[in-house]
């Protein structure tokens, strides 16, 4: 069965970067047939034609760091402390989850990307990799997934106590049952929580495993200034200096944050093909700001992510590309920095890159899989449209994503989610949330005198 969306503003981001004003892009099962002044001789009678009216189409958002496991705990950082925020709050919260909702969790989340234009992501860690890959397989995203891996550390709640065997093995195991699943929809990567967390050992074999399973590795790498502190005074070396020590920062490696880096740590970024994830809105939370305009500047593959919502609340991609385009200008003082472009390049085919399957998607172009979204700037947030490239950047809204298809299937079309019911999962997930609130012996204080009438 064949689509053809015709009389769009075709934005492809594929080799040449070439934009189609009046052009279409021909979908035929999972794939993209031909995408810019098509032939109609491709088109089939039967195809359903779609005549956009000058709609934007543009690759499916690709973002590269996403918990899903925090979607149902949105709300119970705000405003705290860094370290009362991961003992006091999200340790008790996610130590608390079960399968179920972890399932509950990522299909909740998964409404909120498909509602912002994104069709692919990477999920750095929840407990249940199952409730996860249930959630996806039915939400019709793609997604590459990996646990929450921890072999060190103090203070860690007890049923997170886990030997780098029983880490490893676990991992290894999800991958023989999970991996290439949903139509290929949902692979396994390996997931390295943070350098706090995870034995040098650990670290080394995760890296060997992932070599020889063909996928990435998915790490929290320099995000705060005090795990800088605490490499320096364990290792005499910040992280990234240490992870090359280690032999384990690769082309598979994605980098998440990277916010407390030298400039020679950045080249070797560079160097070794590092892919980084750049999550702006946590990183304005607490983190502080990525070198970006130099990662940029040199030739670093950078994508974006939104991180979870107990730490940024959005995961929103729009949300996070409009704040990147401000808050490099910001902090370097140069409104010319980081420009719209680019940051289209992150959102879609760095995206794919960082997940290593640039080949299948992040661009439209003849022969990869059709994950694009359709655009609709009416409205009084984004028209006029003046400059067609900076507005999807600057002014656009998710309520302008109107359709969102992944492997050739409608997601969302004309704003309506179509392959979950968002109503009974909204109600599920806030009962949910609630009843982890109150097993997790988590209670918020009140902001301001609250009367029950
Ligand atoms: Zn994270």
């Amino acid at each position: 069965m064949q689509t053809y969306l015709k009389n769009g503003y075709i934005v492809t981001m594929g080799e040449q970067e070439t934009v189609y004003d009046g052009g279409g892009v021909l979908v035929e099962g999972e794939n993209i047939v031909a995408v810019g002044k098509i032939d109609p001789s491709l088109v089939k009678p039967d195809a359903e034609v779609i005549d956009l009216q000058g709609k934007y189409v543009l690759p499916g958002f690709v973002n590269t760091h996403v918990h899903t496991s925090q979607q149902i705990s949105r709300g119970v950082g705000d405003d705290v402390d860094f370290i009362t925020w991961l003992h006091k709050r999200m340790w008790p919260y996610e130590s608390n989850m079960t399968e179920e909702d972890s399932y509950v969790s990522t299909l909740m989340c998964c409404l909120e990307l498909i509602r912002s234009g994104v069709t692919s992501f990477a999920e750095p860690g929840g407990q249940f990799v199952s409730g996860m890959v249930r959630g996806v397989s039915e939400a019709g995203l793609r997604a590459k997934l990996a646990k929450s891996v921890m072999d060190c550390g103090d203070g860690l709640p007890t049923v997170w106590q886990k030997t780098t065997e029983e880490e490893l093995d676990q991992q290894v195991d999800d991958l023989k049952r999970f991996h290439n699943t949903a139509e290929g929809r949902v692979q396994i990567w390996f997931g390295l929580r943070t350098i706090f967390n995870n034995t040098d050992n650990l670290i080394i074999r995760t890296k060997e495993l992932a070599d020889q399973y063909g996928v990435g590795v998915h790490m929290h790498v320099a995000e705060a200034k005090s795990e800088i502190e605490y490499t320096q005074a364990v290792y005499g070396e910040p992280t990234v200096t240490h992870l090359e020590r280690l032999g384990v920062l690769d082309r598979n490696l994605l980098a998440v944050h990277t916010v407390w880096l030298t400039n020679e740590e950045v080249s070797l970024l560079k160097k070794r093909d590092v892919k980084v994830s750049h999550n702006p809105a946590s990183a304005m939370r607490v983190l502080g700001f990525a070198k970006i305009p130099r990662m940029l500047d040199e030739g670093v593959c950078v994508s974006i992510g939104t991180d979870g919502a107990s730490s940024s609340n959005r995961m929103n991609m729009i949300d996070e590309m409009w704040l990147t385009s401000l808050i490099h200008k910001g902090w370097r003082l140069d409104s010319t920095v980081v420009p719209s472009q680019d940051i289209l390049r992150m959102a879609t085919k760095n995206g794919a890159r960082a997940l290593m399957d640039e080949a299948l998607y992040g661009s439209l172009e003849a022969g990869k899989k059709a994950d694009l979204i359709v655009i609709d700037p009416h409205g009084p947030s984004m028209m006029p449209v003046n400059d067609r490239i900076a507005a999807l950047v600057t002014a656009m809204r998710s309520e302008n994503v109107r359709s969102t298809m992944c492997n050739g299937r409608w997601l969302m079309r004309d704003r309506k989610i179509l392959t979950l019911d968002e109503d009974a999962i909204l109600q599920e997930a806030c009962a949910r949330g609630a009843a982890i609130y109150e097993r997790a012996g988590i209670h918020l204080p009140d902001r301001f005198p609250v009367v029950k009438v």
